[in-house]
């Protein structure tokens, strides 16, 4: 059976993102900042070019409610950048985030993945049991406890 073409589209400003691009993975804090964002994979250019301080102007202590980067120093946890969690290929990091990726059109991607034989097994059972939780909602879970439940 034939892979299904899909494109992720971003979780920032909802286009589908080219195959040739990289998938950034965002954090907790971006999903604090920007709480209407539909899952945390995004296109390059809202990972890369959008901007801010972890700090209060002080550079004393960090902004109110700041989620801290995750296995990162404080010294490595200080702006937009430093709350990415990883980038690669589409398929990739459908894998890497199933429960983000449902959101984000890559579900007939995991569909066909959760029949085949052509990946690690361990992945395959992972996206079969997000599959199964997803079908098993009566309605289409809300976003922020559907990713919560993957953090
Ligand atoms: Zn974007």
């Amino acid at each position: 059976m034939a892979v299904p073409k899909f494109r992720i589209s971003c979780c920032k400003c909802s286009r589908p993102i080219p195959l040739a691009q990289d998938i950034y993975a965002l954090d907790r804090e971006w999903q604090r900042r920007f709480p209407s964002m539909t899952g945390i994979l995004a296109c390059p250019r809202c990972a890369l070019e959008t901007a801010w301080s972890c700090e209060k102007p002080s550079g004393r202590e960090y902004v109110d409610g700041h989620i801290p980067a995750l296995g990162k120093p404080r010294m490595q946890d200080f702006d937009a950048w430093s709350h990415l969690r990883g980038k690669g290929a589409h398929n990739a990091m459908a894998l890497m985030h199933p429960r983000s990726a449902l959101l984000q059109a890559a579900e007939p991607y995991l569909r066909h993945v959760a029949q085949g034989k052509d990946v690690r097994s361990v992945i395959v059972v992972e996206v079969r049991a997000v599959l199964r939780e997803w079908d098993a909602a009566d309605a289409k879970p809300d976003r922020v406890s559907w990713l919560a439940a993957a953090a």
